[in-house]
C-alpha cells in the first residue's frame, strides 16, 4: 500500500509527522513517500503542485495531506498560490466526493457553542460534490449587462449547472456511506427556486430506488442550515452540491467546537482518496509545537477505512484517540479546566502509546 505524504505549509509538517508515526505504529506494510506541496513547493520548485509531487500522488493508493497556505503568498498570481495545489490535485486525481464527518466526542461537548444535550454523541457525515456547480460552471465572467433593469451597467456572472452523471455518482457515494451508518440520507437542495436543484432532487430520488434499505429525505438548504443548529442529531448523512456543501460542512464543523478534531476525505470513483484535516495551515501557531494533530491522525484512519480496506486498523486509531481524550489529554484548542494541556508531539506520543498498548502518561 503506497501512500503519498504531502505535509504542506504552516502546521502541516508538524501534524502530518504525528499521523505518520501513528501509521507506523500499526506495523502494516505501508510504503510512505514525502513530497512538497503548496507554499513549500513554490519555494523549492517555483510551483505549488510540481510535476514530481503530482506524479507521486497519481502513483499512490492514497494521499495524506497536511494543509497549505500562508498570508505571505497572498500577493502571488492566482495560479501560483498554495491553494491551487489542492484544486490541481482534485482535478488530476478526479476527486469528486468530499466526505466530512462532524463528530462530537463526549469529552468535548463543552467546546461546542450549542447546549451539550444538543451535540453530545453527534455523528453526522456531510457528502459534498466537489468538482461541479457554480464554482466551475461556464460561462462566467464580467461584461456589460445585456438586458434587465440595469442593462448597460457593468456586471459579473457565474453559471450553476449539474449533469445527470455528476449527481448520480455523488448520490451513490452518499447512499453507500449511509448503509455503513444509520441508513438515512438528507439531500439538500434549493429546488423551490433553482432549476439545477430541481434536477438534482429528481436524480437523487431516481438513484434512491437502488437503495430501498436507506431512508431518503429532501430539505431546502435554508432549512438545513437552521436544523443543523436546532437538532443536528436528527441527521445521519447529508448529500449536497459544491456550494451548499462548502457552507454547511463548515457550519457542521463548528457544532463540534473544535476544528482541530475534524478529518476529511476526497474520493474518486474507485475510492482512491486524498485525506486531510478540515482546518487550514494555521500560520498563527506554526512552528510552536501546539497544534492539535488529531484531525490529521483521524484523517489517516479514514484513509485506512475508505482507500486501503483496513477497517480494523482504522478502528484501532479511532479507539486510541478516544482513549487519549478519556485520559484527559488536550491540546490548547480543546483544553478546559481539569484536563492536561499537551503539545503536538505529546499528543502524537499518547496516541501511539494507546495503539501499542503502553500506558498513557500525563506530562
Ligand atoms: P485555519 O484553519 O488555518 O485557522 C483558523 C484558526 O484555527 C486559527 O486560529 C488556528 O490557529 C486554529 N487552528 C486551525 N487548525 C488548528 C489545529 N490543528 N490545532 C489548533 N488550532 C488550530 O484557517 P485560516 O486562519 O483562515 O487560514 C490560514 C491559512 O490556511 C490560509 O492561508 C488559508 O488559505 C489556508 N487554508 C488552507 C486549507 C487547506 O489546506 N485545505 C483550508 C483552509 C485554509
Amino acid at each position: 500500500m503506497k501512500i503519498a505524504i504531502l505535509p504542506g505549509d504552516g502546521i502541516g509538517p508538524e501534524i502530518v509527522a504525528e499521523a505518520v508515526r501513528v501509521l507506523r505504529a500499526l506495523e502494516l506494510p505501508l510504503e510512505m513517500e514525502t513530497a512538497p506541496v503548496g507554499g513549500a513547493a513554490y519555494e523549492a520548485h517555483g510551483h505549488p503542485l510540481p510535476e514530481s509531487t503530482l506524479k507521486l500522488a497519481q502513483a499512490a493508493d492514497a494521499v495524506l495531506f497536511g494543509a497549505v497556505g500562508d498570508w505571505k503568498y497572498d500577493k502571488l498570481e492566482r495560479h501560483l498560490r498554495p491553494e491551487q495545489a489542492i484544486l490541481g490535485l482534485r482535478k488530476h486525481l478526479g476527486l469528486f466526493a468530499n466526505l466530512r464527518p462532524a463528530i462530537c466526542y463526549p469529552q468535548l461537548t463543552h467546546a461546542s457553542s450549542l447546549k451539550p444535550e444538543l451535540v453530545a454523541g453527534l455523528d453526522i457525515l456531510i457528502v459534498r460534490e466537489l468538482t461541479g456547480d457554480i464554482y466551475f460552471g461556464q460561462p462566467r465572467g464580467r461584461r456589460t449587462a445585456p438586458d434587465g433593469a440595469f442593462a448597460g451597467a457593468p456586471e459579473a456572472f457565474d453559471t450553476m449547472r449539474y449533469s445527470r452523471p455528476e449527481i448520480e455518482r455523488i448520490a451513490h457515494v452518499a447512499f453507500q456511506a449511509a448503509r455503513k451508518r444509520a441508513k438515512k440520507v438528507t439531500s439538500v437542495d434549493k429546488a423551490n427556486v433553482l432549476e439545477t436543484f430541481q434536477f438534482w432532487k429528481d436524480v437523487v430520488t431516481e438513484v434512491h430506488a437502488q437503495y430501498p434499505d436507506v431512508q431518503l429525505e429532501h430539505m431546502y438548504v435554508d432549512n438545513a442550515a437552521m436544523q443543523l443548529v436546532k437538532a443536528p442529531k436528527a441527521f445521519d448523512v447529508i448529500v449536497t452540491g459544491n456550494m451548499f456543501g462548502d457552507i454547511l460542512s463548515d457550519e457542521a464543523a463548528m457544532l463540534t467546537g473544535s476544528i482541530g478534531m475534524l478529518p476529511s476525505a476526497s474520493l474518486d470513483a474507485n475510492n482512491k482518496g486524498l485525506y486531510e484535516p478540515s482546518h487550514g495551515s494555521a500560520p498563527d501557531i506554526a512552528g510552536k509545537g501546539v497544534a492539535n494533530p488529531l484531525a490529521t491522525i483521524l484523517s489517516a484512519a479514514m484513509m485506512l477505512r475508505y482507500s486501503l480496506a483496513q477497517p480494523e486498523a482504522a478502528d484501532r486509531i479511532e479507539r486510541a484517540v478516544q482513549a487519549v481524550l478519556a485520559a484527559g489529554l488536550r491540546t490548547g484548542d480543546i483544553w478546559s479546566e481539569g484536563t492536561t494541556r499537551v503539545g503536538t508531539r505529546e499528543m502524537g506520543d499518547a496516541v501511539v502509546a494507546a495503539i501499542t498498548g503502553k500506558t498513557i502518561t500525563k506530562s
